[in-house]
């Protein structure tokens, strides 16, 4: 059972923009040992510019953006709403025939007639198509499409960190806290933003269902401490359940990070994650 005083605890978070959904949480807080971060959404931005546009031989850049924003069009990734933007013009509701989100992975869709597939490199591969310019050690996502079964281009795109996470990094790692970040993007990007945030560990080219196991590892390997996850996504709901206590960004989250979550984030700020430490830290030397 939970010390009464940590109800308290939950309506000081409240006033700070922390909505905490149990006492049992505030109290697993003062025991973290590991903070695990989602990358995209979370630790940056997920505001995303588009940098280049490079359609394939015999494709249009105008028709390669046209077709990408409309199999976009529904989307809630932080990748689509950048794209839909870039493009600027209103997409026809009628030229999307078809739609599927693949999770971590991509787009789906037929649109105008065609077969399009948005997103990871590995999404194009696994419908047998090659990618004959595929490039590595470049600093920003590429977005590749295929449409009719043909490569036709990829977009490069840019994020940039969140104010606070790099200082919201060091203070967890200065207090004995192990952080570590999961992706589903690339490893060089991975790499990129690992080093400028100075996180201790990470980890690319990850699946939903991969997050979810790094995270139990982490668990495992240390059954005394607890294994916070923070995240925004869609995606990131089965590991915000599966972890120690969940934490969702709500100011960009999706509903479904948010319904999953044990704590919500209602700003959109890295640091706010310190705030919630310091309540639950705060609230258990009261009841002491
Ligand atoms: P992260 O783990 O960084 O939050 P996700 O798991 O959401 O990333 O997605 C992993 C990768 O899958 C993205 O980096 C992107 O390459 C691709 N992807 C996912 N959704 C989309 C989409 N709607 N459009 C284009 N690419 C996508
Ligand atoms: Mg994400």
């Amino acid at each position: 059972s939970v010390p009464l005083g940590y109800f308290g605890g939950i309506g000081g978070a409240s006033r700070q923009g922390i909505l905490v959904k149990g006492a049992n949480y505030l109290e697993a807080l003062t025991k973290v040992k590991t903070v695990v971060f989602d990358k995209t959404g979370t630790l940056t931005q997920g505001v995303f510019d588009v940098v280049k546009i490079n359609p394939a031989k015999g494709f249009e850049a105008e028709f390669l953006m046209e077709i990408t924003a409309a199999a976009e069009a529904h989307s809630s990734h932080p990748i689509a709403k950048s794209i839909r933007e870039s493009y600027g013009s209103a997409i026809d509701q009628g030229d999307i025939e078809d739609y599927e989100e693949v999770s971590g992975k991509g787009i789906r869709a037929r649109i105008k007639g065609y077969d399009v597939l948005v997103g990871k490199a590995v999404l194009l591969k696994d419908s047998g198509i090659l990618i004959p310019d595929e490039e590595h050690g470049i600093k920003g996502t590429l977005v590749y499409v295929a449409i009719s079964g043909k490569y036709a281009g990829q977009i490069l795109i840019s994020d940039r960190l969140k104010f606070g996470a790099k200082e919201t990094i060091r203070a967890l790692e200065n207090s004995g806290v192990k952080t570590v970040m999961l992706t589903g993007d690339h490893q060089t990007v991975a790499e990129s933003v690992a080093q400028d945030l100075g996180v201790g560990e990470f980890h690319a080219d990850l699946l939903p269902q991969d997050k979810v196991a790094w995270v139990e590892k982490l668990m495992n390997g240390d059954s005394q401490g607890k294994v916070v996850f923070v995240g925004d996504g869609i995606n990131d709901a089965p590991v915000l359940m599966r972890a120690d206590v969940g934490i969702a960004m709500g100011g960009l989250g999706s509903d479904a990070a948010i319904e999953a979550a044990d704590v919500v984030l209602m700003e959109d700020q890295p640091a706010k994650l310190l705030t919630a430490i310091e309540i639950a830290f705060f609230t258990k030397k009261i009841i002491w």
